[in-house]
């Protein structure tokens, strides 16, 4: 049989989820806002193209990705040339000519990096640029009014570039205390008067942003982690407007099951020492595949019941505690529901002691992913 792939453990993909997500932001942010969908890192490890067409037929009219490579992927796996891209990060201002040939429109924040594209012009065609204004980010944006006023000249004088958007992003729009995204929003407001001619595209909104305040959003948002159905933060969750919708589940089957007697020692470093004559089964994930070493004493789902991991975790496998004894193929679930019981992406970054958004990205590529 021809099949994509050859291994027990894979990852379940709900492209409605993500459909729906989208669908709920814009009908949140209204018609005239658009939603340009985040799908770095290879769609937050969810499946770049698949997450970007099911974005897109959502409604989402741009994409944005961290890196050019990550664009150029997008349009080798078959992205139409009309679909607009943003690369949100720096750009060596050589591949300028490469990326105006693929309409993928560049951030821009800085002069010399304006005056070393030119020396790569002339283009195929102009090269749409994004004016990123660090509002107290502190990562890459224009901070002074000579700053901008400079590359708003030299944007006027070279017909090669076309500035098609400007931009902030903030640090704490998820967090209760609005103060400091207050502090952004105003100091944004502030240097948009800099710029003599508005562009088309005036965005400042990550999810947590765009579901906070929608009134405070400009043209469009950046969508990215609550288009895959996570809270941006903990203390947003009660807060939602609307429920999402969580796309990500991940799954294995037991290869190995055996009983062990008291005392016997399971996993590197022979830490774990079975309590009583227990059921152990073995699970071909390991750190190789994202699930890290620090998911030691998380559960998964068998048969619908918790099984602790025990024992370190080796890189292509582990061990969990069966309830009882199980069969060979058996589903293991490690992220999502069975039997009406669920584990989510929030329970095991709470684990690890991390943010949801490092759970899926960790996942690697040896994980297939599964479409539904
Ligand atoms: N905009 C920029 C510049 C980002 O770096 C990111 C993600 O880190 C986003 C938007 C999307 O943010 P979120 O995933 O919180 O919606």
């Amino acid at each position: 049989m021809d099949r994509a792939f050859y291994r027990d453990t894979w990852a379940e993909i709900d492209l409605d989820a993500i459909f729906y997500n989208v669908q709920s932001m814009k009908q949140h942010v209204g018609t005239q806002v658009d939603v340009i969908a985040v799908v770095k890192a290879n769609a937050y490890g969810h499946g770049d193209i698949q997450v970007a067409k099911t974005a897109l037929e959502a409604g989402a009219t741009h994409l944005a990705v961290a890196f050019l490579d990550e664009a150029l992927a997008l349009r080798k796996k078959g992205l139409p040339l009309n679909v607009p891209i943003i690369v949100l990060g720096a750009t060596n201002p050589s591949y300028a000519p490469l990326a105006a040939s693929q309409n993928i429109a560049l951030t821009i924040f800085r002069v010399d990096w304006l005056e070393q594209a030119m020396m790569y012009a002339p283009y195929d065609r102009p090269l749409n640029v994004h004016m990123k204004l660090d509002t107290g980010m502190g990562r890459l944006g224009a901070k002074t009014k000579e700053e901008v006023q400079q590359m708003v000249h030299m944007l006027k004088q070279h017909t090669c570039f076309v500035l098609e958007g400007v931009y902030t992003h903030f640090a704490t729009a998820d967090e209760q205390n609005a103060d400091y995204f207050s502090f952004q929003y105003d100091t944004f407001l502030h240097m948009l008067e800099w710029l003599p001619i508005k562009p088309p595209l005036i965005h400042c909104a990550n999810s947590a942003a765009a579901l906070r305040y929608p009134d405070r959003v400009f043209n469009a948002v950046r969508f990215g982690i609550s288009m895959y159905g996570l809270t941006p933060s903990q203390e947003m969750k009660p807060f939602l407007p609307y429920p999402l919708k969580e796309a990500f589940s991940l799954h294995s089957r037991l290869t190995h099951v055996k009983k062990v007697k008291a005392g016997e020692k399971i996993s590197y470093g022979a830490t774990y020492a079975a309590e009583a004559d227990e059921w152990i089964g073995t699970v071909p994930i390991g750190y190789a595949d994202g699930w890290l070493r620090r998911m030691q004493h998380f559960s998964v789902l068998v048969d619908g019941k918790r099984a602790p991991i025990v024992g370190r975790i080796c890189m292509d496998q582990m061990m969990i505690r069966l309830p009882y004894e199980l069969p060979i193929g058996t589903k293991v679930t490690l992220i999502g529901e069975q039997q009406g019981d669920r584990i989510s992406i929030d329970d095991v970054a709470a684990h690890v002691n991390t943010i949801n958004y490092e759970i899926p990205c960790t996942i690697s590529y040896r994980v297939p992913r599964i479409f539904l």
